[in-house]
């Protein structure tokens, strides 16, 4: 059992995205709601930036996936047809260690089976929240909002097949908003009951599903390092075949070292041809997929990498979070993957002087079209930069009176705080190398290394 901890404690975190905008509870002037956050002027671009890496990752860059955005309210017999319905309408207690659920009815003594933890009051509970399509509150009128984007995937499969003339394997990729009335809420972000999903169904070949299961927990297990997260902070479990949910046949996490402790971020499981079965036999639909090489029907197999958006966000901010020591202070870093930042570079003219501001609009303007942009004037260069490295802005540009002579400004990295001088007709080019990983160091024609870490 490894003894590693997380190297930041979720005040911290929880702090930071309160003070610079990137979290707010939700309705907090009426006292907050349990488990609803919203997304401040910071926190909506970071989770604008996770969800496009996933989708360039998932659907962008690749040959075989589709992306599909389904609606939120779904005829309620698709509830039925995935055992939502039946599944969550039993008294149950839920753990308030480990989170399992279980049949009050069904437990032999007042503990939790699996861990011995507490347990909370019975309640009548479906997961699911409750509501009406239409003016009258009638049972026949009851819809449900979803606790999960993957339904909308499966009963849209015939759709994509027949619109897009794909041949397997297909995978469908979507993001959105779920909904799960949970019993226990906490954590900050990691569960809450208004939360948003990135799921991908990978429909395959039977007999495939084992090879396209290892694929995708890999690859899914990559994603996480490639955009910075630290390998020894993620591990794989592997659930156990007696703990499988009733349509999983494998079922693997992603697991993060949360400061509360390793979580699961994201869940793949192989689920075999239950879901599409299900849908064929309830809906009365053949959802059968003719194969155009062997000349055979059969129903897919789907492997389901499904991953939380808020999740990943709480995993991002803390594995990118950093202390310091800097002169006699600490100064307080987001390391986040230039790809995530929610700033990628501010504009910072030295003074409010009105020759030098005329001077660096333009500039300003000119970067904006191609990237989130912030422009800083007020307080002292350093207090911008430090409030620049809190916030995870990877690069500042300084703008000062020699610029006027020179045409040169300085640009300054976020990890190495190196600063090099370069000519303004460089700028957007040089920027656009940086941000893809280029040292800082290496210079554009006409520009120089100015200033050395840790003498600002
Ligand atoms: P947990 O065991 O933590 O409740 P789960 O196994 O029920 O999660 P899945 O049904 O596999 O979760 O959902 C896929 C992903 O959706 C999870 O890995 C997680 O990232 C996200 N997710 C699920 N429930 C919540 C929630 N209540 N709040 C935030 N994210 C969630």
């Amino acid at each position: 059992m490894t003894e590693l901890s997380s190297t930041v404690s979720m005040d911290k975190i929880v702090s930071l995205a309160r003070r610079r905008g990137f979290i707010f509870q939700s309705s907090e002037i009426y006292g907050g709601l349990s488990g609803c956050w919203d997304y401040g002027p910071l926190g909506v671009e970071l989770k604008r930036n996770v969800k496009q890496a996933w989708w360039q990752a998932t659907v962008q860059e690749r040959d075989d996936t589709v992306g599909l955005d389904t609606s939120i309210l779904m005829h309620p017999k698709v509830w039925e047809a995935s055992g939502h319905l039946q599944g969550f309408s039993d008294p149950l207690v839920e753990c308030k260690n480990c989170h399992m659920r279980w049949r009050s009815d069904e437990l032999k003594e007042p503990k939790c089976p699996s861990c011995g933890g507490e347990l909370t009051e019975e309640k009548m509970f479906n997961l699911m929240f409750k509501t009406f399509a239409g003016p009258v509150e009638s049972v026949e009128n009851i819809v449900y909002l979803r606790p999960e984007t993957a339904q909308g995937m499966f009963v849209n499969f015939q759709n994509v097949i027949n619109t897009t003339r794909r041949k397997l394997p297909l995978g469908i990729a979507q993001t959105g908003k779920s909904f799960r009335n949970e019993i226990t809420t906490g954590n900050f972000i990691f569960r809450s009951r208004e939360f948003e999903q990135m799921e991908i169904e990978y429909f395959v070949k039977p007999g495939t599903d084992e090879q396209w299961f290892e694929y995708w927990h890999q690859e899914r297990f990559n994603w996480y390092i490639k955009l910075g997260i630290k390998k020894e902070h993620l591990r794989l479990y592997e659930h156990p075949k007696e703990k499988l949910a009733h349509y999983a046949r494998r079922c693997i996490d992603v697991e993060y070292l949360f400061p509360h402790g390793w979580a699961e971020l994201e869940g793949i499981a192989n689920r075999g041809d239950y879901d599409l079965r299900q849908h064929s036999k309830v809906s009365g639909k053949s959802l059968d997929y003719y194969d155009d090489d062997t000349k055979e029907h059969y129903l897919p197999n789907i492997i389901e990498p499904s991953a939380g958006v808020d999740r990943s966000l709480l995993a991002f901010m803390c594995d990118a979070y950093a202390e310091e020591p800097d002169k006699d202070e600490t100064r307080v870093v987001m390391h986040f993957n230039p790809a995530l930042a929610p700033i990628k570079i501010a504009i910072l003219p030295l003074s409010k002087k009105e020759n030098l501001a005329a001077f660096t609009k333009p500039i300003f303007n000119d970067l904006r079209k191609q990237w989130a942009v912030q422009y800083d004037d007020t307080q002292s260069i350093g207090r911008r930069y430090r409030r620049q490295d809190e916030v995870g802005t990877p690069y500042c540009v300084t703008v000062d009176f020699q610029s006027l002579e020179d045409n040169r400004v300085t640009v300054r990295e976020r990890d190495s705080m190196h600063q090099i001088r370069i000519p303004i007709v460089e700028l957007k080019k040089t920027l656009e190398k940086k941000l893809a990983g280029e040292d800082i160091l290496v210079l554009p024609p006409g520009g120089e290394v100015v200033q050395a870490k840790g003498k600002e």
